[in-house]
């Protein structure tokens, strides 16, 4: 996910956009980042790392703290949904069930983006699933899940924006 250029550094906790593989584990579903093979634990937070130096076409950049600023390591998140939402749609491995989207939270060491945030720890705040069978197999992360009716607006916006 991409959010632009870094803009300054705080230490608060923010609550942003991302898309997640929704990915098939030996102890079940689990959210994925979408462009790394990262799988996100129930009820603990993912600790970014810079993987940059196991990028040979990247450009060197210094050792530095996670998220680097002139680097594109961190966990991202967008202010805006529909950044979000570009990343819900693509090519997916086997064992990739679908993709959706949600509210993050980031904290720890974050940076303000031009569009949202990079951050080094990272844990859902909310899940916008599709039905209910998947929000079943989504309930150990123990955040809310929108998929009733009762819910569905903010889906309904999150599709119609697609
Ligand atoms: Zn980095």
């Amino acid at each position: 996910m991409e959010t632009g250029r870094a803009l300054r550094e705080s230490s608060r906790a923010v609550a942003g956009w991302r898309a997640w593989v929704v990915r098939e584990t030996p102890a079940g579903l689990r959210l994925g980042s979408v462009l790394h093979d990262l799988v996100w634990p129930h009820g603990r937070a993912v600790v970014a790392e810079c993987r940059l130096h196991e990028d040979p076409f990247a450009e060197a950049v210094a050792a530095h703290p996670v998220p680097g600023i002139p680097c594109r390591c961190g966990f991202h998140a967008a202010r805006d949904a529909v950044d979000a939402l570009s990343y819900a749609r693509g090519r997916d491995e086997a064992g990739t069930v679908c993709r959706i989207v949600g509210e993050v939270t980031l904290w720890g060491h974050v940076l303000e983006t031009e569009a949202g945030w990079r951050a080094s720890h990272a844990y859902p705040a909310r899940l916008y699933v599709p039905d209910p069978s998947l929000a079943a197999a989504l309930s150990g992360y123990g955040v809310p899940l929108s998929w009733s009716e009762r819910d569905a607006l903010s889906s309904r916006e999150l599709r119609t924006a697609l």
